[in-house]
C-alpha cells in the first residue's frame, strides 16, 4: 500500500516526507494507522549514523495509533483497537522465555537491523528497499507494521497523541527507577540528564518514594522542569563541578545514580559518586565504541553498573500502570511534550537537538 513516510537519505540529513510502498501485513503482523509518534534520541542517533540501520531509512519508534488490519495469526488485536507501539522482541531466546523481554538477545538486530524479523525490508520506493521495521515499527509514517508483542492496547478515551512516548523514552526512564533499580522508599538518587528519559526517571523516583532527587543538566530550562516534576536539588553542570557539588550535598555520595545524559564524563562522575553497595543505572547512549576508564578496586566494593534498556518494562503491564498513574495526576509526562505537524518533523528534530523541546511528538493526522 502507498503511505507517506519521513525518509532519511543522508547522514545527519533531513527527514523527507515521501510517498513509499509499505508491505501488506503478513500473518503475524498488525497494520497500524499512526496517529502520532514521539521522537526519541535514538531516532536522531540513527539519523546521524552513530547507530544503524544504514540509509535510506524510516525511523520512529514511539508510535500510537489505531489498528487498521491484522494478519491471520494475530489473536489479541482487532481493527479499531487503540494501541501504543513499543519495543520488539524475538519471543524465543533465553531472556524472552525467562520473562525478561527487555534483555532479548535479538534486541539490537530487531531495533536497528532495518528489517522485519523474517528478514525482509517492508518499505520501498522505485529505487529499491528502504531500511524499515525500526524497533519493529518505523512509525514516522502514516501507517506502520507492528507485532502482537510490541503493541499494547490503551484506553480509547485518552488522546492517542499523548501516549506514543510511553513506548520508549518515558517507560525507559520511569522503569529504570521503578523496575530495574527497585529503589527502596526514602532514598536519595542522582539523575544525570534532564531530557525525556531523565525527567521520566525523576517522575519515577517520586513514585518510588525518594526523599531526595538530585537532577544534573547543563540547560536551565530542563532543570526548571525537573524541579517542577519533583527534583529536590538542581545541579547546573555548566556552572559548577558536579562531582564536588553532589559530594557536598550528600556528604560523600549516594546509593542510586541514573546516567541518562549519554555523556562519558557524567558516567565517570556518577560512578565516583557511588557509596559501597551503590548501583548506577546506565541508560544514556554515547556513540558506539565509547569506552571509559574504571577504577577496578573501587568497583570491587560491591558497586554495580547496570545497563538498562526499555526500563526493564513488561510492556503489557507497565504501560497500563503508567497510564493509570497519569490519570491520577501522579505521572504528568504530558508536561514534556510539544506537538508538531508531520510536515514540520525537521523543526521537531531541530528543537530536540537544541534542547528547546524535551519530547517532540509528530502528528500524522
Ligand atoms: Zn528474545
Ligand atoms: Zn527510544
Amino acid at each position: 500500500m502507498l503511505i507517506k513516510a519521513a525518509v532519511v537519505r543522508s547522514k545527519g540529513g533531513p527527514f523527507l516526507i515521501e510517498e513509499v510502498e509499505l508491505d501488506e501485513p503478513r500473518d503475524d503482523e498488525i497494520l497500524v494507522k499512526v496517529v502520532a509518534a514521539g521522537m526519541c534520541h535514538s531516532d536522531l542517533n540513527s539519523r546521524d549514523q552513530k547507530y544503524p540501520p544504514r540509509l535510506p531509512a524510516v525511523f520512529g519508534h514511539e508510535g500510537a495509533g489505531v489498528v487498521e488490519r491484522v494478519g491471520r495469526n494475530v489473536g489479541g488485536f482487532r481493527p479499531g483497537d487503540h494501541v501504543v507501539i513499543t519495543y520488539n522482541t524475538c519471543e524465543r531466546c533465553f531472556s524472552c522465555v525467562s520473562g525478561k523481554p527487555w534483555a532479548c538477545e535479538q534486541l539490537f538486530e530487531l531495533h536497528f537491523g532495518g528489517r522485519a524479523p523474517d528478514g525482509r525490508m517492508t518499505i520501498r520506493d522505485r529505487s529499491g528497499p528502504i531500511s524499515s521495521s525500526y524497533f519493529g515499527q518505523s512509525s514516522f509514517a502514516t501507517y506502520a507494521l507492528a507485532y502482537e508483542n510490541n503493541c499494547v492496547k490503551v484506553p480509547a478515551d485518552l488522546p492517542l497523541e499523548i501516549l506514543g512516548p510511553l513506548g520508549c523514552g518515558i517507560e525507559t526512564g520511569a522503569g529504570a527507577v521503578i523496575n530495574a533499580m527497585q529503589m527502596p522508599v526514602a532514598e536519595t538518587i542522582v539523575i544525570f540528564g534532564a531530557g525525556s528519559v531523565g525527567l521520566s526517571a525523576v517522575m519515577g523516583a517520586v513514585i518510588a518514594g525518594a526523599t531526595r532527587i538530585i537532577a544534573v543538566d547543563v540547560r536551565s530550562n530542563r532543570l526548571e522542569l525537573a524541579g517542577e516534576l519533583g527534583a529536590t536539588d538542581l545541579v547546573d553542570a555548566s556552572k559548577v563541578e558536579p562531582l564536588e557539588e553532589i559530594r557536598r550535598l550528600t556528604e560523600g555520595g549516594v546509593r542510586y545514580v541514573i546516567e541518562a545524559s549519554g555523556s562519558p564524563s557524567s558516567l565517570s562522575c556518577g560512578i565516583k559518586l557511588l557509596r559501597t553497595g551503590g548501583v548506577l543505572g546506565l541508560i544514556g547512549a554515547p556513540p558506539i565504541g565509547t569506552e571509559i576508564p574504571l577504577d577496578v578496586n573501587f568497583m570491587i566494593f560491591n558497586r554495580t553498573i547496570r545497563g538498562i534498556v526499555q526500563g526493564y518494562s513488561d510492556r503489557q503491564t507497565f504501560i497500563p500502570r503508567l497510564i493509570d498513574l497519569y490519570r491520577k495526576g501522579r505521572f504528568p509526562f504530558d508536561k514534556l511534550i510539544r506537538y508538531y505537524d508531520f510536515n514540520d518533523i525537521n523543526q521537531a528534530a531541530l528543537d530536540s537537538d537544541a534542547g528547546l523541546t524535551i519530547k517532540p511528538v509528530v502528528r500524522m493526522i
